[in-house]
């Protein structure tokens, strides 16, 4: 009866249906999976029981490394990405998970908080001290007057409804921490509408 065969979703269809909502199903767990992250780690971080395990780290391999992996998500947002490497013999003394967990944290943000359209660049530069590790975005930037606030925990500059479900507000705040345990420092650098640069100081390796 064709007045059925209308009404009714066609099998095609329904697997459609079944895999777009599967899809949305692992995009929440991993979304989920991220906020109980943060959580536990900020908890550990504030009682001190993080580990940190501090050897040489390649910076060249480690940060490009970490430019791939999220890079596929950076593309499929519309955004440009580019990496400039540098010397691969360039070392620094950190955690090598925690610097790439602090990174992956920039690089993420950078992809929330800019237009389809714009460029996420990761670069950096050595002096006889320390290494300067660059995650710049041509997103909507950031007042003067909050650049502060954000280090804080649980502070998310947009409280909409879906800004708040991509993330906790800890990002920053537990990476600012794990690079001064390394011995180094987060700062920020931006204007509103233009962009912003996330720089992370480490120490060079001696
Ligand atoms: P979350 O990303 O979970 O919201 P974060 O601690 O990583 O938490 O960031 C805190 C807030 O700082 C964000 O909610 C946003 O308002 C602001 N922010 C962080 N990175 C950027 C960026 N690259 N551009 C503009 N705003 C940013």
């Amino acid at each position: 009866r064709p007045v059925i065969d209308q009404d009714w979703p066609q099998p095609d269809a329904t697997l459609r249906n079944a895999a777009d909502t599967a899809r949305k199903i692992a995009a929440a767990v991993r979304g989920l999976n991220g906020i109980v992250t943060d959580v536990l780690s900020f908890a550990r971080l504030e009682r001190g029981r993080l580990e940190f395990d501090m050897v040489d780290v390649p910076i060249d391999e480690t940060l490009a490394a970490a430019g791939a992996h999220i890079e596929p998500q950076l593309l499929s947002r519309g955004l440009h990405y580019e990496y400039h490497g540098g010397d691969p013999a360039c070392t620094c003394r950190a955690d090598r998970d925690k610097l790439r967990q602090i990174v992956l944290n920039l690089l993420s943000n950078a992809m929330k908080f800019s237009p389809p359209d714009g460029s996420v660049t990761l670069d950096w530069s050595t002096t006889d001290e320390a290494v300067q590790i660059h995650v710049r975005d041509t997103g909507r930037g950031i007042p003067a007057d909050k650049l502060d606030l954000i280090f804080e925990p649980f502070v998310q500059l947009d409280t909409s409804f879906s800004a708040r479900l991509e993330g906790t507000g800890l990002g920053l705040a537990i990476s600012r921490e794990l690079a001064r345990a390394m011995g180094g420092d987060l700062t920020v650098d931006s204007e509103p509408g233009r962009g912003s640069t996330f720089t992370l100081v480490l120490p060079v390796a001696q």
